[in-house]
Parts: C-alpha cells; sequence; structure tokens
C-alpha cells in the first residue's frame, strides 16, 4: 500500500445515498397531492402505506405487515399485541440499542437481561437458564449490529421452553440465517426505516408476523381509525370485530409520503445489501491482519448485511482505548466505542437504562463492550474509501496499542 502517513479521511460517516429519482417522483406527486395521511385514499384506492405493507410482507415471506412511525414503536406495539401484561419479564440480550429496552418499559414489562459471548451474539446457555424461570414468557431478541445468534439453537431453546419470540431487526433487514430470512423466525419482527438502518425514510417502522390476532391488535393500536378495512396486508374483518373496542389508539403510523420513498428502496434492497458486503468484507479483512485488532469470525450460515462493523482492541485498558479513538478521529476515522461510563450519541452500555431497577451486572457482556469499537459503513464509501480508513487505523494502532 502506498505510504499514507500524513492521509486524512474526509468523508462523512453519517452521509446516506441520495433517495433515488423514482422515490423523488412518488413523494413530489404525493405532495402536490396533498393526501398524504395513510387513509386519505379513496374506498378502492390502495394507498402508499397499503402497498409498502403488501410488498414487504411478501419480501419477508409472512401473511402480514403494519408500517409504523418508527421501529421503537413497531416492538412496543409487537409486544404489546402479543399479549405482554404490565409487570412481565422480557428477555433481552444486553447488547442492543436504547429503543429495545425503551420498547419493553413502553409496553410496561421488566426487562430480564441476558450476557452476551464474544462474538458479540447473546449467550445461549444464559438464555437457557433464564428461560427456565417459571415466570418468563417472553423473549426480545436483538439482532443487534447485525450480528445474527445460532437461530437453531435460539429456536430449540424457544421450543423447550414455551418462550414468544419478538425479532429486532433493525439491523437485519435483507439477511438471512441458513437460507432463512432474519425476522422470520418469532412469533413477530420489527424492522427500523430511520436513516442509518438498511432503507431510508427519516424515520419508520414495518412489523411483521403471520398471526391475525396480533396483527388485528397491532393495527387498531398504531391507530387506524376504525378504517382497518384499508389495510391490504391484513387478516380478515371478523378478526378485528371481536376486539376493535378492546384495543386503544396509540397513534403510531406511517405515512404515504414515507412509504413512497421506501417502496423503491425496497426493490433494490437485495442489491443494497450486497454493495455493503463488498464493503464490510475489505474492512473485515484488513482490521483482522492489523495487530491488536479482533472481528470475531462470524458463522458461515449467517448471511448478514455488514452496513457497519465492530472489533474488539482485546486486553487494551481506557486510557488506551481513548488515545486510539481520538487519534484515529484526529485523522478523519470516526469510531464509537461501546465502553463509555456514559451514553454517547447512538452508543450506550445496558447500566446506562436505570430506569429499570435492579439491573444485573453481566461479567461478559460488561468485558466485552469495554473494548468494543464500533464504525458505520455508509455506501457514500467505496472500496478505496475503506482501504485507505485501514490504512490510517493500522498507523494509529502501531503507535498507540501495546
Ligand atoms: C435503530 C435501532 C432500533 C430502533 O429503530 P428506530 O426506528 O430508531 O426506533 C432498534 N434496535 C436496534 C438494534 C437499532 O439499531
Amino acid at each position: 500500500m502506498a505510504d499514507t502517513a500524513s492521509t486524512e479521511f474526509t468523508k462523512d460517516f453519517t452521509l446516506q445515498e441520495p433517495i433515488g429519482n423514482e422515490g423523488i417522483e412518488r413523494a413530489m406527486a404525493i405532495l402536490k397531492s396533498g393526501k398524504l395521511h395513510r387513509y386519505n385514499v379513496d374506498p378502492d384506492e390502495k394507498g402508499e402505506a397499503a402497498l409498502l405493507e403488501e410488498e414487504f410482507a411478501a419480501y419477508m415471506g409472512k401473511k402480514y405487515c403494519l408500517a409504523c412511525a418508527s421501529c421503537g414503536s413497531a416492538m412496543y406495539l409487537a409486544l404489546k399485541s402479543a399479549g405482554v401484561q404490565p409487570g412481565d419479564k422480557v428477555l433481552c440480550n444486553a447488547y442492543t440499542l436504547a429503543p429495545v429496552p425503551g420498547a419493553i418499559e413502553n409496553a410496561g414489562a421488566v426487562i430480564e437481561l441476558v450476557d452476551i459471548v464474544d462474538d458479540y451474539t447473546i449467550d445461549l446457555a444464559d438464555l437457557e437458564k433464564k428461560a427456565k424461570s417459571e415466570d418468563v414468557k417472553w423473549f426480545m431478541l436483538s439482532h443487534m449490529r447485525g450480528h445474527i445468534a445460532n437461530m437453531d439453537r435460539v429456536m430449540d431453546i424457544c421450543a423447550a421452553h414455551g418462550l414468544e419470540l419478538i425479532e429486532d431487526c433493525a439491523h437485519t433487514m435483507g439477511a438471512t440465517w441458513d437460507g432463512k430470512k432474519s425476522g422470520a423466525f418469532g412469533l413477530a419482527a420489527c424492522f427500523s426505516t430511520q436513516t442509518y438502518k438498511h432503507m431510508n425514510s427519516g424515520e419508520g417502522g414495518l412489523l411483521v408476523t403471520d398471526d391475525p390476532d396480533l396483527m388485528a391488535r397491532a393495527i387498531i393500536y398504531s391507530g387506524s381509525y376504525m378504517l382497518y378495512e384499508r389495510h391490504t396486508a391484513r387478516p380478515d374483518m371478523a378478526v378485528f370485530d371481536k376486539i376493535k373496542t378492546l384495543v386503544p389508539n396509540y397513534s403510531c403510523r406511517m405515512d404515504n409520503l414515507r412509504a413512497a420513498i421506501l417502496r423503491p428502496q425496497l426493490k433494490k434492497l437485495d442489491a443494497q445489501c450486497a454493495r455493503w458486503n463488498k464493503r464490510y468484507q475489505i474492512l473485515e479483512r484488513g482490521l483482522n491482519a492489523i495487530d491488536g485488532i479482533t472481528c470475531p469470525a462470524r458463522d458461515p450460515r449467517e448471511n448478514y448485511v455488514g452496513s457497519s462493523i465492530q472489533f474488539s482492541l482485546i486486553g487494551q485498558n481506557e486510557a488506551t482505548i481513548r488515545r486510539f479513538l481520538a487519534d484515529c478521529l484526529a485523522r478523519g476515522v470516526e469510531l464509537k466505542w461501546f465502553g463509555n461510563k456514559e451514553p454517547v450519541g447512538f452508543t450506550s452500555a445496558y447500566d446506562s437504562w436505570q430506569y429499570f431497577k435492579e439491573l444485573p451486572v453481566l461479567a461478559n457482556t460488561k468485558r466485552i463492550l469495554a473494548v468494543m469499537c464500533d464504525m458505520r459503513i455508509p455506501l457514500t464509501f467505496n472500496a478505496d474509501d475503506c482501504r485507505l480508513i485501514l490504512a490510517i487505523i493500522k498507523e494509529v494502532s502501531a503507535t498507540v496499542l501495546k
């Protein structure tokens, strides 16, 4: 590689690609019509939100889909609609993002954190131990930063202990485990279309399930104003009739404008995932070749989407890691760190969710997060950008890591 000793990286780690022309044109047509609300359609007309739901359900091979205001709202609608009651315990891997414990709290439930292992996925032994408890029935599995646990074993544990699984697929939209789509394993699954995920509508969420009662409740919770007939990826009307006055309106719908921006992106999703993985694989190979840096091996059955990359600075102390991050940043390489004592930006560790009382001490999660770094891989970066980032990290590592 060329001498890059004084080189800086100047691209923006938060810059996604622009919305394509098809999405812009559909959005303009909706803006000109003024009909942004999802139910502002003629009785026989399928609006953009309904069409997006049909198309995403088909993509996922699921019967039903509901478009929501965010993935966080999709998650709490999923929990409530599955039947989670106030005070119920919900198992959840401790390595996840703040909206996940937030959704559990919003459902009135109590989080029961499960440890993780060195490849950043859930600790299946700890899961099984906690699943055995008589009073545990719910399991929110967050495929955090796209890391998919061994889903065969996850499903065995769920079956053996009567756990109902809800998947948080904010970072696994487009990913599979052993050929089966992430989000097709659980009772329900939730996806994000927030700007930093795999499709971009600014904010947005998608909830999928095959369970008619769950979906009917979720649609009414989402704020359907008794217009649920206008949904087309929904169960029969009879399912709604028996519950329509028993479920409150929490108003977390998606509008037609966002749905219109998303529909063309769904057609390109698999191709975009392949582009992410090209970049990811360059970075993974390069990072693993640097002394002191480890990207844990991934199971060959995991067909992930590499929209971000994580690596561990094993054995390094806090002062060294802070210097490593600062020196990378000084040369334009923006890394995040899960070991920070204070929650920063989009990154936080489980002990900052103190609205839950009595959070456990999970020694492995703490040890693993203490040395874990995190980097976004926006598609505005090309292969040469990835190589320049690697060169900078390599040079910083050589001077900082001991
Ligand atoms: C982004 C994210 C969410 C929530 O998505 P929002 O649409 O912002 O509510 C949930 N889980 C994980 C792991 C995420 O990264």
